[in-house]
């Protein structure tokens, strides 16, 4: 084999590589969106059982904003604990005005969404001393 048909053959591998490269390796967000990732669908929030019965529409991912994941994060009542790109807050624990419709008529969480309902008696119990300590030193 000559140098140039060496050459050849290579690219033509690289041809076939290219080809055969899974879709999950060039574009991982888009295996987020197949069904065996959508069973497994959990809510974060501690304790939070009926979850379970809800269908993969009603979870939402965690915010990229950094202080809004935190927020989030401090509401699931986790220690210790930092949210995946597979980590879901279900639908359970947002308040109506949490959600708006996006430009294609889906009902979409807005920007300033954070989880207010069903949340673990711990969790409830350290917001509920904070808006006494705000209401207290506000004055
Ligand atoms: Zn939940």
């Amino acid at each position: 084999m000559n140098f140039s048909q060496a050459l050849a053959k290579i690219r033509e591998n690289e041809e076939i590589r290219a080809k055969s490269t899974p879709i999950a390796m060039v574009a991982p967000e888009l295996k987020q969106n197949t069904e065996d990732t959508e069973i497994t669908k959990t809510c974060a929030v501690l304790g939070c059982e009926e979850s379970k019965n809800l269908n993969s529409d009603s979870f939402f991912r965690f915010p990229e904003d950094p202080s809004f994941k935190q927020i989030w994060t401090d509401l699931t009542g986790r220690n210790n604990w930092t949210p995946t790109d597979y980590s879901y807050i279900c639908v359970q624990h947002f308040s109506v005005d949490c959600f708006e419709c996006d430009a294609h008529d889906a009902v979409v969480l807005n920007s300033k969404a954070v989880p207010s309902l069903k949340l673990p008696k711990h969790v409830l119990e350290v917001l509920f001393m904070n808006i006494v300590y705000k209401t207290q030193h506000s004055k």
